[in-house]
């Protein structure tokens, strides 16, 4: 499952983080979303803990951020953001888009005590 997978990595890099930082228990994580991204949220919220079990984030609060896309237009030949999947060019109305980012899922900040 593509979820677990991400779950995993970020349970990984944030008990790495935490150890790292000499703290013993994650308390909360705090995940970006790209709007266009695939993930669940209720899916990665399970497979985090399902993921966290037993390692220094077992129990620790998720918080999702979610990010706008971003794309280059062709036409403008700048990056703009797109608030919807599909949409035109906030600038120019044209549909020479490039989506460059929007898919992610990254741990941004821990809390850890
Ligand atoms: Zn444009």
């Amino acid at each position: 499952m593509h979820e677990m997978s991400l779950a995993m990595s970020a349970i990984d890099l944030v008990v790495e983080e935490a150890a790292r930082q000499g703290f013993a228990k994650v308390t909360g994580v705090w995940l970006e979303v790209g709007r266009f991204s695939c993930v669940e949220a209720d899916t990665i919220a399970f497979c985090f803990e399902a993921a966290a079990r037993g390692t220094a984030a077992e129990g620790a609060a998720l918080h999702f951020e979610h990010k706008a896309a971003e794309a280059w237009c062709y036409d403008c030949a700048r990056t703009v953001t797109l608030e919807e999947r599909g949409q035109p060019c906030p600038h120019c109305g044209g549909f020479k888009l490039r989506v460059a980012q929007g898919d992610s899922l990254r741990v941004t900040n821990i809390e850890v005590a």
